[in-house]
């Protein structure tokens, strides 16, 4: 019997595993796929200052691909909001190389990682597995479902979650002409309830993608946001998945199993961006089931000791909302008045990809941006 099994190598179930074993506890990691790192459904745009708060101890230079400096964001009828920094603040990573270097430092750090092991049911701590083909029981304490956005954990534990909860996101890598130094953002028609995406490896190589509702036609949408941007570029590769975009979660414990990650729509709603808060969670996780286990106190903790995730994802959430409730001509002049009321340059001072807490008070305080602040005080003020 597993004292905790973690369902799912992603980076969060990872990151979730290494820290319980390193403080000694016997931990079992389950990936259904045959190696960490593969399929590669994500586009690997993190901040550079949320990674280097996470305290993971790597080496940037062993999973970066490129280094981003700032962002083009083009309204639906093509108003852009440009945001430049003189430092890099984000890098555009190697999702494969990451993930296995967070697996190689669970399992050095004592987790056992058993690959081609699928949960399928999950009973009072009994874990239903296909392993190989073949039918398997496990044992296991407590779970920890850190199974991506198809949780199968979280499915069991709440049957009920309905589609509108996810976009379905499809991204091809691309060779062409990019801009190596700045990402671009578009909303349009193209990728309702949610927008496109151009994230350069290099000036020839990008990730291009779009997020839609669930049941649009993602691969047409696509086409038509290609063709309306003139991106002329050749397909080297496409991927598809689902990006969970909510509020904060409250269902995240119940008996002894926990959701962690994308399982648990840990995922910044603005962006769909799911690393940073995912690994910041997973501390959090990791630490309310090490307190369970040597002081007793409750799995619940989970929630209180994601007070500081939980606000900024909340923020995420209002941001999202407040900007995919209105039509498009209403999103056009909302650009043109961040535009002229000086956003860029604010921005460019005080913009945290990550938490929006950090500049969305600072809005407040200056009579420049006044023209933005119902908008700006309906988020800082909850
Ligand atoms: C197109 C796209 C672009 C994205 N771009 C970004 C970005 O630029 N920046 C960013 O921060 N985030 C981005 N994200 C989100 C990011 O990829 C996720 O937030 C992140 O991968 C979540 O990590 P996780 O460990 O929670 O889950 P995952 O990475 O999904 O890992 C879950 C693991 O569980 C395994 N698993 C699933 N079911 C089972 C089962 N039943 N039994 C055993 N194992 C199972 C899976 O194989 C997988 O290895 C993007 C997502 C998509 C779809």
């Amino acid at each position: 019997m597993a004292l905790v099994t973690v369902v799912g190598a992603g980076p969060s179930g990872l990151r979730c595993a290494e820290l319980l074993a390193s403080e000694g506890f016997e931990i079992l990691v389950l990936e259904e796929h045959a190696s960490v790192g593969k399929p590669v459904q994500c586009t690997g745009l993190v901040s550079i200052s949320g990674l280097n708060g996470l305290g993971l101890e790597l080496n940037e230079d062993d999973f970066a691909v490129n280094k981003i400096y700032g962002a083009k964001i083009f309204s639906p009828h093509g108003t852009v909001l440009e945001v430049r920094k003189k430092k890099p603040v984000a890098l555009v990573i190697d999702r494969m190389k990451f993930d296995r270097l967070l697996y190689k430092k669970t399992v050095g750090a004592g987790a056992k990682v058993r690959l081609s092991s699928k949960l399928i049911d999950l009973r009072n701590g009994n874990l239903f597995l296909e392993t190989k083909g073949h039918g398997e029981l496990v044992k296991s304490k407590i779970v920890v479902g850190a199974d991506g956005p198809n949780s199968v954990v979280r499915h069991i534990m709440h049957p009920n979650i309905r589609g509108e909860k996810f976009i379905h996101a499809l991204q091809y890598r691309m060779q062409g002409s990019f801009d190596p130094k700045n990402v671009e953002l578009h909303f349009g028609k193209f990728a309702k309830g949610f927008f496109a995406w151009v994230v350069p490896e290099s000036d020839s190589i990008a990730r291009i993608g779009l997020g839609t509702k669930l049941g649009d036609n993602v691969e047409s949408m696509m086409n038509i946001f290609l063709k309306e941007k003139g991106i002329e570029a050749r397909v080297l590769s496409k991927s598809s998945a689902l990006i969970p975009v909510s509020e904060p979660f409250k269902g995240l414990v119940s008996e002894n199993n926990l959701l962690l990650g994308d399982a648990a729509f840990q995922t910044k709603a603005t962006t769909g961006g799911g690393l940073v808060m995912g690994l910041a969670a997973a501390k959090a996780c990791a630490g309310t089931i090490a307190n369970h286990l040597k002081h007793h106190t409750s799995l619940n903790d989970y929630t209180k000791n994601l007070a500081s995730v939980n606000r900024e994802l909340a923020l995420h959430w209002k941001i999202y909302s407040h900007l995919h409730s209105m039509g498009e001509d209403k999103m056009d002049n909302m650009f043109a008045k961040a535009k002229k009321a000086g956003l860029e340059q604010f921005l460019e001072e005080h913009g945290d990809m990550d938490r929006p807490s950090k500049f969305v008070r600072k809005m407040l305080l200056k009579p420049r941006l006044w023209g933005l602040a119902p908008t700006a005080l309906k988020f800082a003020l909850g």
